[in-house]
């Protein structure tokens, strides 16, 4: 049987598709009888329930990845009140998403283990549980693979589950709708089940890319694969076929790598507007510190200051990795710091070459991509798409070469979407931001790469008031952060998420955690990205 409270208290709404109704704190109706709330069973008034009589406060996270787990553990490690926590996560992974949960060794982190712990006031948590539960060897620098991430994520929320049996619950569901009820916010999920909680938030990730346009492309195109992480993605895929992967970034590399595990012999095409892969990483000295307030406030400006710190780094024997790692943590001021028109024109103008520069691949896919480039195994043009053609034995897809002016032919087998994320929630097809914009509960943010929130993480409803209950944290934060999508910058929101929430500092903070934090990400360490 399901019970579902009504979204407000007093009034008795059909909604499909529960059998219980609220009435008031103390009545529901169930099918055709009432019975009072202390009628219902034990275990359905214990779960899904708000602030209850002695004050316990609930927590629901929408989104069980990286973020939404990492934020469950660490309100229930420093909670000081009574404190329940409820996660709803749609897939059947926990704490992985789509970064930590794939399966193939050869995908590694991006980061070094040093800057991957997924505890602000922990900060070499990773590396210890590495040494210790992966291999002895494992140092600082290391890139380890993905999985061995999504284990660790698992294995803190495994301690969490057994250390707080009754205040930790996980929900395998997909969160579809959201009501304010009363003080209380009430969570529809797509089994017909409700949440019911103080406060909730969105953990929600990186949203699936929209399509590219295609001139020519039918939805019936059967060669054409919408989205890189799909499971079908890469089965369909024959050994010796031709494959053009759409976008050159971070999901192109994975792809490219993915398939040559699975001893894909064929040639790989990337194509994107600029044809710029990401770089490797390698090891570089520090570079000081050199943006401050008085820094250039326009996107051009501020390319001239990194071009000539670049120049000065090359003098003194070290590369633009250096400079780049030393603007990394204070890329959320700057960001901040510029004028919304100077935002747009970095992201314009700008964007794709911070991209390939700031998001680097570890030193050994570099290698295997650098070295599959020079073969041509792997082919990178740069232009735009301007038709395709599919029939029954491949696709033709022709694009205007972006140096030369001239339209050039591809024939492959199979097209791959490796663009990136959508950021404008208004062209998703997202049922619960859906229901939250109709609701005017939460809006876009001025540049439409997430959701609008003011600097506590609450989102910002239609009229531009500050939500008292609903929040955001991670990816979908861009629009005010710029950067939010590497751990190094989740795990603090996360801890500044926790401390807000709960109205508490960590345990032996002397100053305001914000002061606190930004040390963890200004220490020598966290500035070797
Ligand atoms: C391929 C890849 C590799 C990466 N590698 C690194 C790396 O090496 N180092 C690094 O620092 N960062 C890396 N990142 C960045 C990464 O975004 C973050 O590290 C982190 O994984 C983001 O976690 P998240 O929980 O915010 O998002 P996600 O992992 O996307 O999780 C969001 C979750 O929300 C769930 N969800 C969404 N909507 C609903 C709903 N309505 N109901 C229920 N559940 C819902 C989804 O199912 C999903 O599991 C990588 C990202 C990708 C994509």
């Amino acid at each position: 049987m399901i019970f579902t409270r009504v979204p407000s208290a007093g009034s008795i709404r059909l909604l499909p598709p529960p059998n219980v109704y609220h009435i008031n704190r103390h009545s529901y109706i169930i099918g055709l009888g009432t019975v009072r709330a202390t009628e219902l069973p034990g275990h359905l008034m214990n779960r899904n329930k708000g602030r209850d009589a002695h004050g316990k406060l609930t927590i629901a996270i929408i989104g069980g990845g990286f973020t939404g787990a990492t934020l469950a553990v660490q309100l229930l490690r420093h909670a000081t009140q009574s404190l329940s926590v409820v996660v709803i996560e749609r897939g059947p992974t926990r704490g992985r998403g789509v970064a930590y949960g794939t399966l193939q060794g050869w995908h590694l982190l991006n980061v070094r283990a040093a800057r991957m712990s997924a505890l602000a006031d922990d900060p070499d948590h990773f590396l210890r549980w590495a040494q210790t539960n992966f291999d002895s060897r494992v140092g600082p620098e290391s890139f380890l693979p993905r999985r061995v991430y999504g284990q660790y994520i698992e294995s803190l929320l495994q301690e969490t589950e057994e250390s707080h049996p009754a205040e930790f619950e996980w929900k395998c569901d997909q969160a579809v709708s959201l009501a304010r009820s009363g003080d209380k916010a009430e969570i529809f999920l797509h089994s017909g089940n409700t949440v019911v909680a103080d406060k909730v938030i969105l953990a929600l990730g990186n949203f699936p890319p929209s399509n590219p346009p295609l001139p020519g492309r039918t939805p019936n195109s059967p060669r054409y694969i919408p989205f890189a992480w799909s499971a079908a993605a890469l089965e369909q895929v024959e050994q010796e076929s031709n494959i053009l992967l759409i976008g050159s970034g971070l999901t192109s590399v994975d792809l490219a790598v993915a398939l040559r595990a699975r001893e894909f012999r064929g040639t790989i095409h990337i194509l994107s507007r600029r044809g710029l892969l990401p770089h490797k990483h390698t090891a570089v000295t520090k570079w000081p510190a050199f943006w401050n307030e008085n820094s250039p406030k326009t996107a051009f400006g501020l390319m001239r200051l990194v071009r000539k710190q670049v120049k000065e780094a090359g003098q003194h024997g070290t590369d633009w990795r250096a400079v780049m790692n030393s603007l990394r943590p204070f890329a959320q001021r700057i960001w901040q710091s510029l004028p919304i028109q100077e935002k747009r024109r970095f992201l314009r103008h700008v964007r794709p070459y911070w991209e390939v520069h700031r998001h680097r691949i570890a030193p050994e896919i570099g290698g295997l991509i650098g070295y599959q480039l020079l073969n041509h195994h792997i082919q990178a043009h740069a232009g735009r798409i301007i038709a395709y053609l599919e029939d029954k034995d491949g696709v033709e897809v022709s694009y205007r070469d972006r140096k030369s002016g001239k339209e050039q032919q591809l024939r492959v087998d199979r097209v791959i979407n490796c663009t990136g994320p959508e950021t404008d929630c208004r062209r998703l097809d997202n049922p619960l931001l859906a229901s939250l914009q109709n609701q005017q509960l939460v809006r876009p943010d001025p540049l439409f790469l997430g959701l609008d929130v003011s600097p506590d993480g609450a989102l910002i409803d239609a009229n531009g008031a500050p939500s008292d209950f609903l929040y955001s944290v991670g990816p979908p934060r861009k629009g005010s952060l710029w950067e939010t999508t590497a751990v190094p910058e989740i795990r603090e929101q996360v801890a500044e998420l926790v401390e807000h929430l709960l109205g508490i500092s960590f345990p032996g903070a002397t100053e305001p955690a914000k002061t606190k934090l930004s040390k963890v990400l200004h220490s020598p360490v966290a500035q070797e990205v």
